[in-house]
């Protein structure tokens, strides 16, 4: 556990009592404060309590005495509407922050020469792949890593820190939009498309809430965005502008300008200096990209390619042996983890061993098991259309099975691919709507995940050709199923008792 100093003898108030908040009530009350917890929930208030907390109702309390409100991510700050609490504390004068904030004072505090070293991730698909990737390739490089956050373990439940050690940690807008001070030494925005708006009333509420990664960044600090996309190609521009260390990374080639990749970094002098967004685009007004046509920032940045990442000065990475990183979204992911790995100290050499020997996370594209010519692919975490595109781009014939709770816009965005699906088998609340947008692809609906798996083998193994089983669904999953999780390990059982051999025994 990490704990946080700064508020001690101090009354601290922590609405929203899941992981995060008891973590965050355990790690303040480890650094002297005096945490007083609430939520909704009875049976939280009473485990609460069982562990010894004060638990008192905040909808009585006086709000004056507080230091902080430590807000739960999944309580609203402002969007739909701000929660009750943060009514109070504003009223009150109180500050609203989260458990990231909390960790980024507790390494704020500590004297500089003991100070770990913190990368954080962020983006609306592709953080975890990218978090689990870097800590992967640190691990292999022999650092000392801990990866948390969003992902696996919260942060303030990571060990204390080291010197020497670093922090990988993936961050949500949510858990962004409550920080004030949080200052990484990289910061990565992997890319940005629309999600979440119910909670940050609009694209730009949204765009906001995930460029505060980059706010409180030092004159070192190392910024790595995502440019396919005008949103990251705004933000990078703003931050080269503001004098900042950026780097960008682009699977399209043409965003880098027509000489693509641009001044020569040697190996040892990659160590994030590059600086984007010189030339005309960076003359552009700020609050230009959130309306105009790309116009990304020129010059240095990595490309990533289908199996390649081109960094200037760097003879090209081979991804083709990177097993676990398949398509151009993998090597985006693949080009965050280098850059950032390289500039920990990490040698180019080993950067890209850690990056052909990542083994994969479940859920995202996880070869699951084969039967016969068929494979079986489960990317249930693609719980938007976005995500979704990249797996169905990454095989020109599947087997596609899709549906749950769909976000706004369905899978409108992905008519292009539609040629690529041999059939589509729907599940879950989206079933209808989607039938219908696929209109002429083939497609039916089915009645549950075993129902769609058992179709989809059949009619993938009747072709006589090697084909994709591809559980993609480009909706959420908590019509049918808890999480994500839950529905990838649904349809790994189902794949599992057809028969199929699993690629683990391959
Ligand atoms: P996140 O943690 O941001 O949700 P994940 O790494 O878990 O991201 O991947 C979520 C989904 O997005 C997966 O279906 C995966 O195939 C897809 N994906 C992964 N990386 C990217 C990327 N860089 N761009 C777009 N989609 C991606």
């Amino acid at each position: 556990m990490i704990p946080v100093p700064g508020f001690e003898g101090r009354r601290i108030a922590v609405f929203g009592l899941g992981r995060s908040g008891l973590t965050a009530a355990r790690a303040l009350k480890a650094g002297g404060a005096l945490p007083v917890l609430w939520d909704d929930s009875v049976s939280s208030r009473l485990q609460a309590e069982a562990e010894g907390f004060a638990v008192e109702d905040l909808t009585v309390a006086d709000w004056s005495g507080f230091a902080a409100l430590v807000l739960s991510p999944g309580a609203p700050l402002t969007h739909p509407e701000p929660h009750w609490t943060v009514g109070k504390a504003k009223a009150a004068g109180v500050e609203v922050i989260g458990d990231i904030e909390l960790f980024a004072r507790a390494i704020a505090a500590l004297p500089e020469a003991e100070r770990p070293r913190v990368v954080a991730i962020t983006g609306t698909n592709g953080k975890s792949t990218t978090t689990a990737l870097l800590g992967w390739v640190l691990k292999q490089a022999g650092l000392t890593v801990h990866v948390g956050g969003n992902i696996g373990i919260g942060v303030l439940a990571l060990p204390a820190p080291t010197p020497g050690a670093v922090y990988v940690i993936e961050v949500s807008s949510y858990q962004l939009d409550l920080t004030t001070s949080f200052a990484p030494d990289v910061a990565i925005l992997t890319n940005v498309s629309p999600d979440h708006l119910e909670r940050h009333g609009d694209m730009e509420g949204y765009v906001a809430a995930k460029a505060r990664i980059f706010r409180a960044q030092g004159a070192d600090g190392l910024a790595l965005v995502g440019v396919d996309e005008r949103w990251g190609q705004g933000i990078a521009r703003d931050l080269a502008e503001n004098g900042r260390r950026v780097t960008t990374v682009s699977t399209l080639p043409s965003p880098l300008g027509g000489e693509g990749v641009s001044r020569s970094e040697t190996d040892e002098g990659f160590a994030g200096h590059a600086q984007a967004g010189a030339g005309e685009a960076a003359q552009a007004p700020s609050s230009e990209p959130l309306r105009g046509p790309p116009s990304p920032p020129r010059g240095e940045g990595i490309l990533a390619a289908d199996g390649a990442l081109t960094i200037a000065g760097q003879p090209t990475i081979d991804l083709s042996r990177a097993r676990s990183l398949p398509g151009r979204h993998n090597a985006q992911n693949a080009a965050f983890a280098w850059a950032a790995a390289r500039v920990l100290g990490v040698s180019h050499a080993a950067a890209v061993e850690g990056l052909v020997t990542f083994p994969g996370l479940a859920h995202r594209m996880e070869h699951v098991a084969t039967l016969g010519r068929v494979r079986f692919i489960n990317d249930s975490k693609a719980t938007n259309a976005d995500a979704a595109r990249q797996a169905l781009a990454s095989y020109e014939r599947s087997f596609w099975i899709a549906g749950g709770r769909a976000k706004a816009g369905g899978i409108d965005d992905l008519e292009d691919l539609f040629p690529r699906v041999v059939e589509a088998f729907l599940i879950g609340e989206a079933a209808g709507p989607f039938a219908a947008r696929l209109g002429e692809t083939p497609h039916r609906i089915s009645s549950d995940m075993a129902g769609a798996v058992r179709a989809a083998a059949e009619a993938a193994a009747a072709t006589g050709r090697d084909e994709v089983v591809l559980l993609s669904p480009a909706a959420a999953s908590f019509d049918q199923y808890p999480d994500f999780e839950a529905r990838g390990e649904a349809f790994r059982a189902a794949v599992l008792a057809l028969g199929a051999v699993p690629a683990s025994a391959a």
